[in-house]
């Protein structure tokens, strides 16, 4: 498969160009950059063949079968639009888009095209995540009751730029962390929280947006979920609590693009570590998404499921904005 970068940005750097060139036959052919001087920089330091400022020229002027797009979270629409029109199978970068509706134009847009639209949820690709989940599936919790959510980090100096400061480019922790939350929620409960009410806060670090919040879900099976997401914890270290009826998973430092952390399961036969597998999440995301577009698969988080997610940061930043609780509107889905 041969892959177009729309974005030269950190996290294709750190993470997805190796993600991709990790897969049997695939290969990354060119880059797009608003700037023409950082554009070529990247191509070179990255191995990359080919940058460009011009979008037409990744989806008409090379024969590629895909595109990543790691935009600012503003861009991602007309980018993904873009992609989709020429034919073009997208994995784009979560938030999928500013808004609930622009995220269903894209998915309804997919359909439309029959190519595959996934959003790069990472954390439901994880060894630990997929652990917590088989348990949860598996009974061994009982009935779930409650999840607790440890997400408040300290975002690296390198990735603050229109984080912490630019609302029109999808600045924020909500739109940035609140995401992965809620689709971690959704990956093991199988349901799409319903209401919510949330606070959020601008401390230390965010410069018109929030830089932290916390917030309270509930689900329509009754689970109730507490999350605190935030940049500026330089010690809190992340992590997630499942509590049910027959036992509970605590589990630490797992809400990372690492495939690290720690699982506690305590039930009444005592308390024992759970194994899981150290897989690279990112190679999962994306050979998902090649299955995905192969016809032999589904994409790990589909189109769909980036609406969901965003629906409910939508939720957490209306009620933390209102003061309101706040019914998730999923839209049309
Ligand atoms: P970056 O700030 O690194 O990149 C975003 C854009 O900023 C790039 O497309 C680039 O524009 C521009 N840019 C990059 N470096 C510079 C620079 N030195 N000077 C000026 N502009 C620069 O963002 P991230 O990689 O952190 O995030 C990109 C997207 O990926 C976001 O949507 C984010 O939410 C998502 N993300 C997802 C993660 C996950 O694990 N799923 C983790 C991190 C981010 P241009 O392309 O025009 O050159």
């Amino acid at each position: 498969m041969k892959w177009g970068l729309i974005g030269a940005s950190t996290i294709a750097s750190e993470q997805m160009i190796g993600a991709i060139r990790a897969q049997s036959g695939h290969e990354v052919v060119t880059v797009l950059s608003s700037d023409s001087a950082r554009g070529r920089d990247y191509a070179v330091k990255h191995g990359i063949s080919a940058s460009t400022t011009i979008l037409d020229d990744v989806l008409r002027g090379s024969d590629i079968d895909a595109v990543y797009i790691s935009t600012t979270n503003d861009k991602h629409l007309p980018q993904a639009l873009a992609a989709i029109g020429a034919g073009k199978h997208v994995l784009c970068e979560k938030p999928l888009a500013m808004t609930v509706e622009d995220a269903a134009i894209m998915v309804r847009a997919a359909e439309g095209a029959k190519v595959v639209l996934a959003t790069n949820h990472h954390l439901r690709n994880a060894g630990s995540h997929l652990a917590i989940r088989d348990l949860i599936r598996s009974g061994r919790l009982g009935k779930i009751l409650s999840i607790r959510i440890f997400h408040a980090v300290m975002l690296p100096e390198h990735l603050r730029g229109w984080r912490i400061d630019n609302p029109l480019a999808g600045g924020g922790v909500i739109p940035d962390i609140v995401v992965h939350d809620a689709d971690t929620v959704r990956f093991y409960l199988d349901e799409d929280p319903s209401e919510v009410v949330a606070m959020e806060f601008s401390g230390s670090m965010g410069q018109g947006v929030e830089d932290s919040a916390m917030s309270v879900w509930t689900t329509p099976s009754g689970v109730m979920v507490q999350t605190h997401e935030s940049f500026t914890h330089p010690f809190a270290a992340s992590g997630i609590e499942v509590h049910g009826t027959k036992g509970s998973v605590i589990a630490r430092n797992v809400m990372t693009q690492q495939p690290v952390g720690d699982i506690l399961l305590r039930t009444a036969s005592g308390e024992e570590q759970v194994a899981f597998s150290t897989h690279n999440l990112y190679q999962r995301s994306v050979a998902k998404f090649a299955e995905a577009v192969a016809g032999t698969g589904q994409a790990s988080a589909t189109g769909v499921d980036g609406v969901k997610s965003l629906a409910v940061a939508e939720a957490v930043k209306t009620a933390a904005s209102t003061g309101q609780r706040t019914t998730v509107d999923y839209g049309e889905f």
